[in-house]
């Protein structure tokens, strides 16, 4: 944990970020059945979301109101591929896949609130990740594992194919191709050995030294939920997390690490020890709606564990500071008017923003 410590210290001295967000639940139908998600509902579930253009204004309206910048636009995986509920909905908005919905969207928030949207749509086509690339500042896939073993018979993974590392390799390398900064990660504790995480860390690595598209590697801890077919499994000892999330640092070393602070209450310096350097996406308007069980943390208590650590707490975009020079070309120009008015020349969230 020292060492990491030193090497996040080195990396980004004496700054920790956080995302000022909102969540657009778009739709929560999803083809998969991953055995500890109660993110996906069915088609008469109550808490069945299937957003209407004005319902997503509305909300980003509100996130506008409250000082965001990141409108974070989340759906199951390919709904309508299943669902026949999923593609009347889509038909009725004049789409026929949800990627030309999220298109539309996001180029909405865009123009009508200045949100800058990042979506994570799950496994995306290189051809569908290109359509969003002018109105999505970075676009999101966790990795989770890079073991096989987990789609195994009786493993988390078994009922959903998205979750295959070859399909969500082969998303994150197309970014990678596209220069679509990438928000990844691993979900820890569903079933992989120590042995596992660490070559899942590898592999991010790898990636991040072939393409350099990787903006953040998000370390979540599994918490096992009721109604769900893991609801008996342990999730992973603090002690045990705080280690992979020191290891995380040790092996990936100058990129992005952030630790969801809703998911672990009450010892959040623990992973500013670890060598984290981000919060994530942190929202005074949604509420998580993948773990709602948790609430967002409040960000004055943040900010002081951040002080008491000799950090700085700063708000970012859903796009990080390096990844906005003109040179590496990961923003589109048509993108940059709306990152510019939003950003000091640290490429940070304008303090007079936030105050
Ligand atoms: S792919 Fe995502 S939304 Fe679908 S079941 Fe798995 S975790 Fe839930």
């Amino acid at each position: 944990m020292h060492s990491a410590k030193l090497i996040r210290d080195r990396f980004k001295p004496g700054l920790i970020t956080y995302s000022p967000k909102v969540f657009i639940n778009l739709i929560n139908l999803c083809r998969d059945t991953c055995s500890y998600c109660t993110y996906k509902k069915g088609p008469t579930d109550e808490a069945l979301s299937m957003l209407s253009r004005e319902q997503v204004l509305l909300i980003a309206q509100k996130g506008k109101m409250a000082r965001c910048t990141e409108a974070l636009i989340v759906t199951g995986e390919r709904p309508e591929t299943k669902y026949s509920e999923a593609r009347e909905w889509l038909k009725s908005l004049g789409h026929h896949s949800i990627v030309d919905y999220i298109q539309e969207v996001s180029d909405l928030i865009l123009c009508k609130t200045g949100l800058l949207p990042h979506t994570n749509a799950g496994s995306l086509t290189k051809m569908e990740m290109s359509s969003l690339k002018d109105t999505n500042v970075s676009l999101g896939v966790m990795l989770e594992s890079a073991s096989e073993r987990l789609a195994g018979k009786g493993m988390p993974h078994e009922m959903a194919p998205s979750k295959s590392p070859k399909v969500r390799i082969k998303t994150i390398q197309s970014a990678g191709e596209l220069k679509i900064p990438m928000t990844t990660g691993l979900l820890v504790g569903i079933g992989e050995t120590p042995e596992e995480l660490i070559d899942s860390l590898f592999l991010l690595r790898d990636i991040q030294n072939k393409f350099g598209h990787l903006q953040e590697v998000i370390m979540q801890n599994f918490s096992p939920k009721a109604d769900t077919a893991m609801a008996k499994s342990d999730r992973p000892s603090h002690s045990y997390f705080v280690k992979c999330v020191a290891v995380a640092r040790l092996i990936l070393n100058d990129m992005n690490i952030q630790v969801p602070p809703n998911l672990n209450p009450g010892c959040l310096g623990d992973f500013l020890d670890a060598g984290i350097n981000d919060w994530g996406g942190i929202s005074p308007v949604t509420i998580d709606h993948v773990n709602p069980e948790y609430s967002w943390p409040d960000l004055k208590n943040i900010g002081m564990i951040t002080i008491q650590r000799g950090g700085d707490l700063r708000a970012r975009l859903p796009i990080y500071p390096e990844f906005l020079d003109k040179s590496l070309g990961f923003l589109p120009e048509s993108l940059r008017p709306y990152v510019d008015i939003l950003v000091d020349k640290t490429g940070l969230v304008k303090e007079h923003d936030r105050n």
